[in-house]
């Protein structure tokens, strides 16, 4: 994976979150306060446009220029978190490498979610995106260890992401907005973690 790639993930990212905006909405619009798809389409938006701005030369680089802009331009706590996520990712992917490996993508994902879970608090049943992120991890991973291409990783990746934000419908939230519903947030799917699934499917759509 070469900073094209990286370029092009964070583009068709933000094609996707535009697409499910009004999805994303609605789902916040259950059990927080309607503004996950807007937070996500405008921040994904400067994302496209600090890249253009700012061309980055390494993956780490256009990853740290990503998150440091979702975490700077979006207001909602999704910003700060995917950003951390991101920035973390490229902290993990220096000194610059091109192209990043398969294994070296999965240690910075996991990095990445690590960062997530620190920065949230969150851990796996708390009814977030770390509930579809962090299978996504743990399916990369394994990917590695079979020694599976990266398109087929990615989409194993996805398809862990899509069961584990099913998998917070019946979950209580414990962490963020969700959990002042405290029982009432049972029986709807975590904004985060449906926008986490969109974040991780790009990422096979643009490889090859
Ligand atoms: P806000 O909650 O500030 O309106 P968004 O609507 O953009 O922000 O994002 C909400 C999503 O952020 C939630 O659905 C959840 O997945 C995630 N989230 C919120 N708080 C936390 C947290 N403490 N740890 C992990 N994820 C969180
Ligand atoms: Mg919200």
């Amino acid at each position: 994976m070469d900073t094209d790639f990286f370029v092009a993930w964070l583009a068709e990212a933000g094609r996707r979150v535009r697409a499910q905006r009004e999805r994303l909405t609605e789902l916040d619009a259950a059990i927080g306060d309607a503004d996950h798809g807007a937070n996500l389409d405008r921040g994904f938006t400067e994302v496209s446009k600090a890249l253009a701005d700012a061309p980055p030369d390494s993956p780490a680089q256009a990853l740290v220029t990503a998150g440091t802009t979702l975490i700077r331009r979006v207001g909602g706590a999704s910003g700060p978190l995917y950003g951390s996520m991101l920035r973390q990712m490229g902290r993990t992917l220096e000194p610059p490498q091109s192209p990043v490996t398969l294994a070296a993508f999965s240690g910075a994902f996991d990095a990445g979610v690590l960062a997530v879970e620190r920065l949230g608090k969150a851990t796996a049943g708390d009814k977030t995106m770390v509930d579809a992120l962090s299978p996504a991890g743990r399916a990369l991973a394994l990917a590695v260890r079979d020694g599976v291409g990266p398109r087929t990783a990615f989409e194993q990746a996805a398809a862990a992401a899509e069961e584990g934000a099913r998998g917070t419908i019946p979950l209580r939230a414990r962490k963020g907005r969700a959990s002042y519903l405290g029982e009432r947030s049972v029986g709807h799917e975590d904004p985060g973690a449906a926008s986490a699934v969109l974040i991780v499917a790009a990422l096979a759509a643009v490889s090859a």
